[in-house]
């Protein structure tokens, strides 16, 4: 309902603003069903909290059988009581309404928490672990706002209970990353300042094509807005906010293919802010080839691709909700003959760090074995993973070993390394499936996606169906197969100016 602003609406909007707009302001018949995976992820979310408040040794005050203003109430209440520890109130300060999990009694005041099935820190970065996930942030900074705005605050600083059982704080303080004086707490506000924006109207927002919307219950209402519109998100990695600071010049792929670049120049800068000369040389030749019939994909420069008579087509499975990699495959193929393909699938056959492990050092073991060889895989994640992998189980593998492996006289990274850097394709973003389908491969799968892997993989290990195992080794190995499919891609496409 317009009007009040939740954490949830603050949650949606750090994924993508639209959602809350058409959550607000959408007709509610057009939404998709919701995804088997997002099910899957309430579902997980609601029994873990269960679990952790069922095993809590310390008293508490229950307000979970409350709903709406009596939950309010409720809160209120126990806060005047001065309870310790309160879960599944409710707090409201004007428009803002927030639920958060827990409410701890900390400095003559309250701190709130969430319980996350899920990883409490961002853990995708290669050079910082340990990162605040950033719509957790702002759902607690927006309970730490209601707080301090009824006088109840006992500090700026939040906790999430997570999946590994750790407290993890949220220092809504501290500064982030490169940008300048930015808090979790300013960057709170920049994101409640634009919600109440669409909330009340004022704001208008536009979809944009984006890997989040395969998971969204919009997502062909906006796809349609989006084909309608030649919107310039069909541009692969021209994502929403370039289009949005390009709009003013340029709308559609179609104008972008036809412009004069000349005529966006002011002697050798760019007019569009931060979106300089060459970025727009490279949006411009991908609009190109999006409204070219029969347009083919090319190089922009020649591409090194070690050879090797082994090559190893590596691709992992992760599951964030209990924070496992379950699966590495491996496709090797001998002196480029596809008839000598051999898929090896390293599968932990629980979600428990032993199983993970002997995951982990079964590859690792492979791939000693293997060599001399030379892997491909498709971005970063598999070296993320494995380097986190290396620290977790540091007797596996040494440091160097992961980073030698993922060097580039070993290893080569064919979306960051060579696609992303050196190619251009008629296609719409430069996912592997939509360059494998796009070089005619097919997905054995009617519904390959790393989220259906995930789905599948828990019920596997609920039911230890041996079908939904093989599903699961099946889509890695067609994963690992698209990689070898996009390398002869590459290897066929001739460079052009
Ligand atoms: S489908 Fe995509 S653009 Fe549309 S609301 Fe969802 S995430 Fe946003």
């Amino acid at each position: 309902m317009p009007g009040t602003v939740t954490a949830s609406m603050l949650y949606n909007f750090v994924q993508c603003p639209h959602r809350v707009s058409l959550d607000l302001y959408g007709n509610p018949a057009d939404r998709d069903p919701v995804s088997v995976f997002v099910q899957l992820l309430w579902e997980k979310g609601n029994a873990f909290e269960q679990e952790v408040i069922r095993d809590l040794k310390i008293p508490f005050t229950d307000l979970s059988s409350f709903r709406g203003e009596k939950k309010e109430a409720a809160t209120s209440e126990a806060m005047r009581r001065r309870d310790a520890l309160i879960y599944s109130g409710r707090i409201r300060a004007g428009e803002l309404v927030g639920e958060p999990d827990l409410l701890r009694r900390q400095n003559n005041g309250y701190v709130a928490g969430d319980i996350k099935s899920g990883a409490g820190e961002e853990g995708a970065s290669d050079l910082e672990e340990g990162k605040p996930k950033k719509h957790y942030a702002v759902q607690l900074a927006l309970y730490t706002d209601i707080l301090e705005k009824i006088g109840m605050s006992g500090g700026r600083c939040p906790f999430v209970w997570d999946v590994h059982g750790k407290e993890i704080t949220y220092d809504l303080e501290a500064l982030q990353g490169n940008r300048k004086a930015a808090t979790l707490w300013s960057i709170y506000q920049e994101v409640l300042s634009q919600v109440i924006s669409i909330n009340s109207g004022i704001e208008q927002t536009l979809p944009a094509y984006a890997g989040v919307c395969k998971l969204c219950h919009w997502r062909t209402v906006c796809m349609n807005a989006i084909l309608r519109a030649n919107d310039l998100t069909l541009v692969p990695e021209l994502g929403r906010s370039k289009r949005d600071a390009m709009l003013a010049y340029v709308r559609t792929v179609s104008e972008l293919a036809h412009i004069d670049i000349n005529s966006l120049l002011r002697g050798n800068k760019s007019v569009i802010p931060n979106i300089g000369p060459e970025t727009l040389l490279k949006f411009q030749t991908r609009a190109r080839l999006q409204v070219k019939p029969d347009a083919e994909p090319f190089l922009t420069e020649p591409a090194a691709l070690p050879g090797s008579a082994l090559e190893i087509f590596f691709d992992i499975e992760t599951d964030p909700m209990r924070d496992v990699c379950y699966l590495h495959g491996f496709t090797e193929r001998r002196n480029q003959d596809n008839c000598t393909e051999t898929y090896y699938p390293f599968f932990a056959e629980e979600p428990t760090p032993e199983e993970e492990e002997r995951a982990f050092a079964g590859s690792w073991q492979y791939i000693r074995s293997s060599r001399p060889c030379v892997i491909y895989y498709y971005s970063k994640y598999e070296r993320t993973i494995w380097r986190k992998l290396q620290k977790k189980y540091p007797h596996v593998a040494t440091e160097q070993e992961i980073e030698d492996l993922f060097s580039p006289e070993q290893s080569v990274d064919l979306y960051f390394d060579v696609v992303q850097r050196k190619t251009v394709w008629p296609t719409r973003d430069h996912s592997i499936k939509t360059l494998a389908i796009y070089l005619g491969f097919a997905w054995r799968d009617t519904d390959p996606s790393g989220a259906s892997s995930i789905e599948w993989y828990h019920r596997w290990v609920e039911t230890k169906d041996g079908s939904i195992r093989k599903r699961i080794l099946e889509y890695n190995e067609d994963d690992c197969i698209a990689t070898r499919i996009l390398l002869d891609g590459i290897r066929k496409l001739k460079v052009q100016g």
